[in-house]
């Protein structure tokens, strides 16, 4: 099987081709090691950084940006995107607080990326 990528490893964007034959996979169309290595893990098992916003409940903003600590598998991020859709957070969190340990049982957790005070109320509305 041929598999086609876009590498996003640099700006350079080079278009790879990933073909496995006899358990060894080549790539082809990348300007430097980086990019095969690159291929290589595509081919394999794409993964990706999560990054999205949850509700968050008298902060100073209504959702809190969050980043996953590591990549979780490419193929999971929907089923994660719906787990943090229905989580709701209670300020003040700190960057770097876990928000869901384990997300989806990838082994990855999710931290805030930002920190967030509690708003302040005011005496008359
Ligand atoms: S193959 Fe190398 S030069 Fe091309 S996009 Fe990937 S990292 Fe950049």
């Amino acid at each position: 099987m041929i598999k086609e990528f876009v590498c996003i490893v640099c700006p350079n964007s080079c278009r790879l081709k990933a073909a496995e034959t006899e358990g060894e996979i080549t790539v082809t169309g990348n300007e430097c090691a980086r990019g095969e290595k690159h291929g290589i893990h595509e081919y394999r098992e794409p993964t990706r950084m999560l990054t999205t916003t949850v509700a968050i409940r008298g902060g100073t903003l209504p959702r809190l940006p969050v980043i996953s600590r590591e990549e979780v598998p490419r193929a999971m991020l929907g089923r994660c995107l719906e787990a943090l859709y229905r989580v709701e957070l209670n300020a003040p969190l700190r960057c770097g607080d876990v928000v869901v340990k384990n997300i989806c049982n990838t082994g990855v957790d999710v931290v805030a990326s930002r920190s967030m005070n509690r708003k302040e109320k005011r005496p008359y509305g």
